[in-house]
C-alpha cells in the first residue's frame, strides 16, 4: 500500500483559498441534502450497520487536505487518540487484503457514533443516507437508493416519492477544484486513500499534524 509523499502540505497558505471555497461548496450541498431529507422527513440516527463501517476510497488532495485540516484542529489528546486507531485500523485492513479476507471496520474518526472531524469529512460521507443520482459525462445517470435506514424509515413512515438529490454539480465543482489544487501545488499522482490512510500518512514522516 503505498501512501503518499505530501512535502509541499506545510505550504498550506498556498491553497488556503481553495480549502475555502470546498467549504463553501461542502456548505452548499448541506444545505441541499438537509432540504431533500426534510422533504422525506428523513433522519440519521446513527445505526448498527453504520456507513462509516464502509471502507470508502477517496479520490482527491482537496479532500485529503481539508480533512487533514480537521483532523489538525482536534484537541491533542483526542488528536492522538484518533492517530492511534487509524494505525490499527490500517494495520487491520492490510493483513485482511493479504489474507484476501473483506473486512468492515470502523472508521477511526468515529467515536462513539460521532464523526471527530465532521466539518471535514469528505463528500461521499456527506451524501450517504438519502437517495441521489449523477450524471456522467455521456449523459447516463446513474441512481443510488439510499441506506438501509432511509428505506426503513421511509417504509415506516409511508413515503414513496422520489424526490431528486442532484449530486452532479457538487462532483464538478470540486474536480474543478482539484484541477486547480493540483495545478498550483503540481501534485501528479493518483489517489485512492481511505481515512484511515489518510491520518497514517500523515504520522509516518512525510507530514506531521503539528
Ligand atoms: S470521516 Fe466521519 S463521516 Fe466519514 S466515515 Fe469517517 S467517521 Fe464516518
Amino acid at each position: 500500500m503505498n501512501l503518499m509523499p505530501v512535502p509541499f502540505l506545510t505550504n498550506r497558505h498556498r491553497y488556503r483559498p481553495l480549502l475555502n471555497r470546498l467549504a463553501t461548496l461542502f456548505g452548499g450541498m448541506d444545505r441541499a441534502y438537509a432540504a431533500v431529507a426534510d422533504q422525506y422527513g428523513f433522519r440519521c440516527n446513527g445505526c448498527v450497520d453504520s456507513c462509516c463501517l464502509t471502507r470508502f476510497y477517496h479520490h482527491t488532495l482537496l479532500e485529503y487536505l481539508y480533512l487533514v485540516e480537521g483532523v489538525r484542529a482536534l484537541e491533542p489528546d483526542l488528536r492522538r487518540t484518533v492517530q492511534k486507531q487509524a494505525l490499527t485500523v490500517y494495520t487491520e485492513m492490510a493483513d485482511a487484503d493479504r489474507r484476501g479476507e473483506a473486512l468492515r471496520i470502523m472508521c477511526p474518526l468515529n467515536r462513539d457514533g460521532r464523526c471527530m472531524a465532521y466539518t471535514h469529512r469528505p463528500m461521499i460521507c456527506r451524501l450517504h443516507g438519502i437517495p441521489h443520482e449523477l450524471r456522467r459525462p455521456g449523459g447516463e445517470v446513474v441512481k443510488n437508493p439510499g441506506c438501509d435506514a432511509f428505506f426503513n424509515q421511509c417504509r415506516d413512515s409511508g413515503t414513496t416519492v422520489y424526490i431528486r438529490f442532484d449530486r452532479t454539480p457538487y462532483y464538478r465543482q470540486m474536480a474543478m477544484l482539484e484541477t486547480e489544487l493540483r495545478r498550483k501545488t503540481g501534485y501528479t499522482d493518483k489517489i485512492k486513500l481511505t481515512i484511515a490512510q489518510m491520518l497514517v500518512s500523515t504520522m509516518n514522516g512525510t507530514y506531521e499534524i503539528d
